[in-house]
This record gives C-alpha cells, structure tokens and sequence, in this order.
C-alpha cells in the first residue's frame, strides 16, 4: 500500500491491491472514516487488544448470522430491515455522518473496518466459508447501502473513485426509440433519467432483468439501478480479496491468531452459550412441554410411552432440565417418576450416578452445560434405535412431515419451507421457523417479533416462555 497527498483538496490518495488490481481511495485528513460504508479496500495497520480481536469479530459475526437467519427464513424487505436495525444496534452500531454529534461514529467504523478484516481472514480458510461470507457481507453493505442519504452515499462513491461514463443529452436523443422501448424511467423534465454506459457483463442481475438497454456489449444502465453497480463492484473485490486471505492463510503460523481464529470459525456452526439459561422460578418440567422445541418434545414422547430413554437421549434431556433450572434433587425426582418401572435398586445404580454427574456432583464434578443445537446436530448422531439429536436432521422427509402435523404445522406451505430448510440442511433455520409458525408469529397483525435463529434449546424454550408473558401482559393491558 502507498499514498500520497493531493494538496488541493486535503485529501490522501491511498492505493491497494487485491487480487492484481489496484484501487484507490480519497482518505480525508482528521478523519480516518468519513464514510459509514467502506469497501474495506484497505486493511487495518494499527495494533489491536486481543480482547477486541475477539470481540470484535464474534460482534460483527452475530450481525451476519441474524442476516443469515434472516434471509433463509424469508422474511420480507422490511422485516430484514428491521431485523438489521435491532441486530447491529446491539453488536456493531454504525451511525452515518448527520448523527455524528450524537454517536462515536469514527469508533463505530474502526470497529466495523477491523471486525470485517478478521472475519474475512478467519472465512478465507475454505471455499465453503468463503462463499458464507461473501454472500453475507454483501448482503450487509446492501442494506447499509439503501439505509445511507443520498449526498453521503454519492460523496462515498466519489471518494472511491466509482464513477462511470454518463451519457449526454445527444447521446440519449440518438437513442430515444430503443430507450423508451426499455422502458428506461423518465424525469419530471420529461428527459431521460441518467444512464451510465457499462460492460454488460458486470451487471448481470439487470440484463437478466431486463432493466436496461444493451447495444454492442455495453448495457445503459439508469441511475435509480446503481445499487446493482455498486454491488457488483463490492461482490468482485471481496472475493478477490478473499481468495487472497486465503494464501495468506496457509502461511499464517502466528500462535496467538491461530486459535482465535480457529475459534470464530466454530462460530459458524453455532455460538457457545453462558450458563444463564433459565428464565422461570421454580420450574416443572411437565407444565412447561409446551414450550419444549421439537427435539425435547420428541425425547419426552417417548419418556411418557416408554418409560425409558437411551443413555445420550437421558444427557441431552437431563442437561436440558438442568438448563431450566431444576435442581438436582428435582430431577432425580423427575426420573424416578419417568422411569416408573425400574425398581428403585436398579435406579439407583443403573441411573441416579449419571444424573448427578450431569450436575457435577459426582465423578470429576465437571458442571456440564446444557448441549447447544450445533452439538446436538454435529455430535454422537444416533443409531438404529436411538433418537438422541436434532429431529430436523434426523428424521426422514416423512416422518418429519408426520411429526409436524402431529405438532399442529398443517399448512401445505409451512410444512413444505420446513422441509425444504431441513434438507438445505439449515437445521436451526427449520427449528426457528416451526417457532414462528407454531407461535403464531407469522400471523398478520400479531406480534411483530423476530427471533434469532435457534442455537439453543433452552433459548428455544425461553423465548416461548417470555412470548407467553408478554402475551399474557398485553392482553391484561387490555382488559
Ligand atoms: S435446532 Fe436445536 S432446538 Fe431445534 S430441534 Fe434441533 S437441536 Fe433442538
């Protein structure tokens, strides 16, 4: 990287490449991020605390997974909107330049600058987690993008050096037939609106559209189509920049880094989660089943028919308990009620000593946590004749379909996206979209909530139980 100064209007041109192209960039004195929007052309070079690399870049991943949960479970324009606006809030604000009063918008960018140069070193490392990131660092800059004011997002453009050719009032006027044949938006003066001449080639999502005029190779593209350039533009330079990260990373042998980013790539498969699960007092297991996602639902089934569960079925339950907030005690109780037709010697030495392990008070006295979704869909996958795990990847299309009318998912549509996400294998996409469905949150004019999507079941289960509060709340407000 190289700069130097343009005296002129006190800006610094610096220079980088990625991937044998060089892009350059204005950079304003006093001002390290005068933009909110950054094509992040140019890489961090100041020093760093560990504990910001690592929280920087879990903050700004919890951002792209909501984006990730977002889109998969189809929500609509406004709802990823909103969705955005809540998520980043909590984990990587950005305020544009007219809330700078207000906001520390130059920490906000450093952090967002810095946040993306790790997670885009951490995602290099495959071409699977390449392509995540890319298609979700797109999809961030989209929406910052539509968000941003129209003066901030042209100075921004300019600074980058984005500029195509405009055509001129004569050039348009040689064009008239085929333009308004195209359909190409006119101005209140009656004119054409701007066109931009571009290879057509780059813009793809347009020519496949049909929203612009192609002569000759190039596609004359109007100007409320931008987005689609500027788009095209950020896509090309990440994944070039991406698959450059990646050679970087097979020659990464620094000690400290490694591990960190070993662990944010266990991210992508599901967030590690603290100990403060429960948000009930005094819980009983059976009068919360409602709340239970499928997969304890399924194990409680069965507990109830059988009497009986198989020893990982018994961790993952009993870790789930423990995770609502019974106590050991109480769940010994639990499962000697369960299991009503062991004798009481043979539950005592058969199950009574692994119960109290879970609760770390016996063996190793370990305090075990509650299994996360990821462990329970990644690790010690049932055999034949257990039904441990994630129904969502577990069961067949059909019983999966049978066990979803069982639970009251009887529209067609619902029961297809389901099944569709689950053979996606987007397993906690599927469960966060039974929530909605079964909890109504799909309906028009019900609760606009939007959840994140399921790590967790007991996240699952606490979600359900503060719905049902605030339902209760609004309809006593009511009364
Ligand atoms: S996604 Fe998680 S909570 Fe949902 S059924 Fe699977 S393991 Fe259970």
């Amino acid at each position: 990287m190289y700069s130097n100064t343009d005296t002129n209007n006190k800006r610094t041109l610096a220079s980088s490449t990625v991937g044998g192209e060089r892009y350059e960039v204005k950079r304003h004195h006093g001002t390290k991020y005068p933009h909110l929007l950054n094509f992040y052309s140019v890489p961090p070079t100041e020093e760093i605390t560990i504990d910001e690399f690592e929280s920087f870049a879990f903050d700004r991943l919890q951002v792209l997974k909501a984006l990730e949960g977002a889109i998969l479970r189809n929500k609509s324009e406004d709802d990823v909107k909103k969705y955005l606006e809540e998520t980043s809030n909590k984990w990587l604000p950005l305020h544009s330049n007219e809330s700078s009063k207000a906001y520390l918008v130059q920490e906000e960018r450093r952090k967002d600058h810095i946040s993306h140069f790790i997670l885009r070193l951490a995602y290099s490392r495959t071409e699977e987690l390449r392509n995540w990131f890319l298609k979700y660092e797109c999809a961030l800059f989209k929406l910052r993008f539509l968000r941003e004011n129209p003066t901030e997002k042209q100075a921004f453009l300019n600074d980058e050096n984005m500029r195509w050719k405009s055509l001129n009032q004569a050039e348009k006027k040689l064009m008239k037939e085929e333009l308004n044949a195209c359909s190409i938006p006119i101005t209140t003066d009656g004119e054409f609106c701007d066109l931009f001449e571009i290879d057509f080639e780059k813009v793809p999502d347009l020519v496949a559209r049909r929203a612009v005029y192609l002569k000759e190779g190039k596609a004359y593209v109007p100007v409320t189509q931008q987005l689609s350039l500027v788009m095209y533009e950020f896509r090309q330079r990440l994944a070039k920049a991406l698959e450059l990260a990646s050679k970087s990373f097979i020659t990464l042998r620094n000690e400290r880094i490694m591990p960190m980013l070993d662990e944010i790539i266990k991210q992508y498969d599901g967030r590690t989660q603290t100990s403060n699960y429960s948000v009930i007092n005094n819980p009983i297991a059976d009068n919360l089943v409602d709340h239970f996602p499928l997969c304890m639902q399924h194990l409680y089934q069965n507990l109830c028919e059988n009497h009986h569960l198989k020893h990982y079925a018994r961790i993952q339950f009993n870790l789930f308990l423990k995770g609502i907030g019974l106590t050991v005690e109480e769940s010994l109780a639990f499962w000697k009620k369960s299991f009503s037709k062991v004798d009481e010697d043979k539950f005592q030495r058969d199950y009574a000593y692994n119960i109290r392990h879970n609760y770390g008070v016996e063996g190793k006295r370990q305090d075990y946590k509650p299994l996360n979704c990821m462990s329970l869909i990644t690790k010690h996958r049932p055999n034949s004749g257990e039904i441990h795990g994630c129904p969502f990847r577990e069961f067949s299309q059909p019983n999966l379909k049978a066990k979803l009318v069982q639970m009251g998912v009887r529209n067609d549509e619902h029961i297809r996206e389901i099944l569709n996400l689950a053979e996606e294998e987007h397993y906690q996409v599927a469960c966060t979209k039974y929530f909605e469905i079964t909890k109504g949150l799909l309906d028009k004019n019900n609760d606009s909530i939007i959840i994140e999507t399921i790590e967790h079941p007991n996240e699952y289960l606490n979600a359900s139980v503060l719905l049902e509060k605030n339902r209760k709340k609004m309809s006593n407000k009511d009364k």
